[in-house]
């Protein structure tokens, strides 16, 4: 990469015998190559303003929202879980003589809906991991609207719909999608 000539002269703040590589795409700061951090889109940021976009303003809810996540995600995978329970019992005609046809329906129901939740529980789960990892954006909202899919079948919409949009208010917000997928900071070479 070449850089812009009157960048060529200029020095690092933090360490001042090396060149500076270019400047902060925030606030203009020069950065060395130890320092720069790059930013996903191009450009690069100096420490002072990567550090205060991972930890400032609502990035510092994403470690609740990741927790919340967690928590719905297992909510769904257990009600799942149970549904695929009740599927069985079914089958095994735990419910007493039925009607078959009406034996066959209710183990069809259950058993849908429960690998459906187990789905959107194990998506959530992981989006949860990724929120913590602060990897694959798009993914994450995703699973977060899947849990929107639950409204068809039960009342765990209220949850889900509750994260969604908790998790939209966050997510939106331009500091964190940045702290998505951001380098991380590059080894101190001297
Ligand atoms: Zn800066
Ligand atoms: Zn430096």
């Amino acid at each position: 990469m070449d850089h812009a000539p009157e960048h060529a002269a200029a020095r690092c703040p933090q360490h001042p015998e090396a060149l500076a590589v270019g400047a902060c795409a925030r606030c203009g700061t020069f950065a060395c190559a130890a320092c720069a951090h790059p930013e996903p889109g191009g450009g690069l940021r100096c420490p002072a303003c990567w550090q205060r976009a991972r930890t400032g303003g609502f990035t510092s809810q994403l470690p609740v929202l990741s927790t919340l996540t967690f928590i719905n995600g297992a909510l769904v995978l257990l009600l799942g879980l149970f549904s695929v329970g009740v599927f069985i019992a079914f089958l095994f005609s735990a419910f007493g003589e039925r009607d078959p046809e009406e034996r066959d329906l209710g183990a069809l129901i259950y058993g849908g809906a429960g690998l459906f939740y187990i789905l959107i529980g194990a998506a959530q789960l992981y989006a949860g991991a990724l929120i913590r990892r602060r990897q694959r954006y798009r993914t994450v909202i995703a699973a977060l609207a899947s849990g929107l899919l639950t409204a068809f079948t039960c009342y765990c919409i209220i949850p889900s719909l509750a994260l969604f949009i908790y998790g939209l208010i966050i997510l939106l917000n331009k500091e964190v999608a940045d702290s998505f997928d951001a380098a991380p900071p590059p080894a101190h070479t001297s």
